[in-house]
């Protein structure tokens, strides 16, 4: 299926329903999944993911920020929780109420804000207490104590959740999981002990679900990557991965042009490619500013006519050149595969990275707002 821009991306709703479906099915019915639709769903289109995971009855959806909470809201989102895991500044605390939104709080003060919040929106603001159990970004490293201390001070304010996240869930040749885990079920123990259970405890990304790492699941998993349809390799003597997804976007751009080159022509900025022999190459109408990754100048591949291709010479801007010595059957107008299948070959997001030199996550999220969503 074409469509008429010069870069779009296909994303299959049924896929991302699928996935979400593969997720819930491994975790059971005692655990809510959210579905993580930060960074425009990965690039996917959040309102539209958003749409998907509600029809699909999930109660809880994650992004990264107020400003990316507000837009679902505004969007039409309703009847579903948004975590905001990146919590809230003082200046975004109005919209938190106002649209409904539960900040992952990460310190005390924070605390004492959404308590002056609760009291002059006089509505019931919930917030997740997010701790650091030792990734050493966001989350309070505040003793029991002290947060028992905090809550006390907080009566208006009410505490659904204790969060934390794990730094290399992925990674089995060293024990930093299980120590994050320890840390952070004493912390909820002496909580309890002091009155303080909330209703859910969540640790657990694709990563941790995905390898079985059920100690971390508790009453909430918070999925992002699997629902793209990816799960990250692990490293060290891993258990079998349960989760069964597959990626739910396929990205295309169009040949501008099509031509014959002699042998020894040099191609693209800078001229480091030159043509080995006379070659056929097309050039396509996308570039960094579309979300191909610099990096993969002389180095990258693309799809065309069902066939693995070298990008040739320097991506530039709007326009990447391919050699397709390969086939007569593409010229101007015809769509060529950045990443997704065609044929027989296919081109993911994880071997793209490996040869840019970043992670899947990265090449999903750049691929830029100038590149249309189509969604089937
Ligand atoms: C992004 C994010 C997730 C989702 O991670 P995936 O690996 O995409 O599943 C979960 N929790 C937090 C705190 C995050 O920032």
């Amino acid at each position: 299926m074409s469509s008429p821009y010069r870069s779009y991306v296909l994303v299959s709703r049924e896929q991302i329903a699928r996935n979400y479906r593969s997720v819930r099915a491994v975790v059971g019915t005692g655990v809510e999944v959210a579905g993580v639709v930060k960074a425009d769903a990965y690039g996917h289109g959040a309102l539209e993911v958003a749409r998907v995971l509600a029809g699909e009855g999930a109660r809880w959806l994650a992004v990264s920020s107020v400003e990316e909470g507000v837009a679902l809201r505004r969007g039409g989102i309703e009847g579903i929780r948004i975590l905001v895991m990146g919590g809230f500044l003082p200046y975004e605390g109005e919209a938190v109420a106002e649209y409904d939104l539960t900040p992952a709080v990460h310190s005390l003060d924070q605390i004492a804000q959404v308590e002056r919040l609760a009291r002059a929106s006089q509505r019931s603001v919930g917030y997740h207490l997010k701790i650091d159990s030792g990734m050493g970004r966001l989350g309070t490293r505040a003793s029991a104590e002290e947060i028992l201390a905090a809550l006390g001070q907080a009566p208006d304010a009410r505490l659904e959740g204790l969060m934390t996240h794990f730094a290399s869930a992925a990674d089995y040749t060293r024990q930093q999981t299980e120590e994050q885990l320890a840390y952070f079920e004493r912390i909820c123990a002496r909580l309890a002990q002091g009155g303080v259970e909330p209703r859910y405890r969540h640790t657990s990304s694709t990563i941790a679900v995905g390898y079985g790492r059920r100690e971390g699941w508790y009453q909430l998993v918070r999925a992002g990557h699997a629902l793209y349809g990816y799960v990250s390799p692990a490293r060290g003597d891993a258990p079998p991965q349960l989760l069964d997804v597959k990626p739910a976007l396929t990205w295309k751009a169009k040949l501008l042009a099509v031509k014959e080159v002699p042998e020894g022509t040099l191609i693209g900025y800078g001229g480091t490619f030159r043509a080995p022999r006379a070659m056929r190459i097309g050039v396509l109408g996308a570039g960094y500013a579309d979300g191909i990754f610099h990096r993969l100048s002389n180095r990258g591949k693309v799809i065309a006519d069902g066939q693995i291709t070298p990008i040739l010479g320097t991506i530039s801007m709007d326009l990447t050149t391919i050699d397709l010595s390969h086939t007569t059957a593409l010229g101007e107008g015809d769509d060529v595969t950045l990443l997704g299948a065609e044929g027989e070959a296919s081109l993911y997001a994880p071997e793209i990275a490996r040869v840019a030199g970043t992670i899947s996550y990265n090449i999903l999220c750049s691929i830029s707002a100038r590149v249309k969503r189509v969604y089937v």
